[in-house]
């Protein structure tokens, strides 16, 4: 975070650009939607990035014909361009089936062995804790994050891992109720925006037919900025990305 007016500034601490993160969506196209302008800017000031996309995204369509393997194929491929996008260094893909994602503490000890292999500075993904969240892969998602940072933190946590423990600094949970952390992404909405539109697949649900004409897309764009200002008007920030902030 940078050139904040001192104004803004009084009101959060600004984080400093990780050297590593590891961001972790539910679905393909969650990461750039909570955090793409975030993840966009620490890249482009040499964070190493690594995307993980716990689902395969095999429900992501309202089209009845549509073939659930042909989906995750084109849905793989949509993230690797994204990331490219975002500048990431890498994507992983943990595969769970799209729309059954069950807390477990399997995927607890999947999550706090990807937070050990990669060792992230900090760690973005779902806030659990948000109000009517109806969608049951991202709460899952959530509460497997931050009770895997808690695992990853502590050694004695699934030492058949074989993996040193790894404290991240911070978790930064997106579309959280209480926000009280905020990232300008004023330099790299275009990239975030651009990253979105590689989500073709997408066009027609979660994107609001953006992908059917320019006037929808230009359509899009205004909701997606308008969503940045909104997070951004409460520290002042023209576009900004909203996080509630947890220490490890
Ligand atoms: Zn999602």
């Amino acid at each position: 975070m940078t050139n904040l007016h001192p104004d803004v500034e009084n009101r959060f601490e600004p984080l400093p650009t990780p050297a590593r993160a590891l961001a972790i969506g539910a679905h393909p196209d969650d990461i750039e939607f909570g955090a793409g302008g975030t993840v966009a800017g620490w890249a482009q000031a040499g964070c190493h990035v690594v995307m993980a996309v716990v689902t395969d995204g095999s429900k992501g369509s309202w089209q009845p014909e549509a073939d659930p393997a042909a989906l995750v194929a084109q849905r793989a491929q949509e993230q690797q361009a994204a990331a490219r996008a975002l500048g990431a260094a890498e994507v992983m893909f943990l595969g769970h089936v799209d729309g059954e994602l069950e807390y477990s503490m399997e995927l607890r000890a999947q999550i706090a062995s990807l937070i050990r292999t990669h060792q992230p500075d900090v760690v973005l993904s779902h806030d659990p804790w948000a109000r009517y969240e109806i969608h049951p892969d991202h709460r899952a998602t959530g509460w497997a994050v931050v009770d895997g940072a808690v695992a990853a933190r502590d050694h004695l946590f699934f030492p058949e891992q074989g993996l040193n423990h790894h404290r991240p600094a911070a978790l930064l949970l997106w579309r959280a109720d209480e926000p009280d952390h905020w990232e300008n992404i004023g330099q790299t909405f275009d990239r975030k925006l651009g990253a979105l539109l590689c989500h073709e697949s997408q066009h027609h649900t979660t994107m609001g037919d953006a992908g059917s004409s320019a006037s929808e897309r230009a359509a899009f764009e205004h909701r997606l900025r308008e969503r940045g200002r909104s997070q951004g008007a409460a520290v002042g920030l023209d576009l900004a990305e909203a996080f509630k902030r947890i220490g490890l």
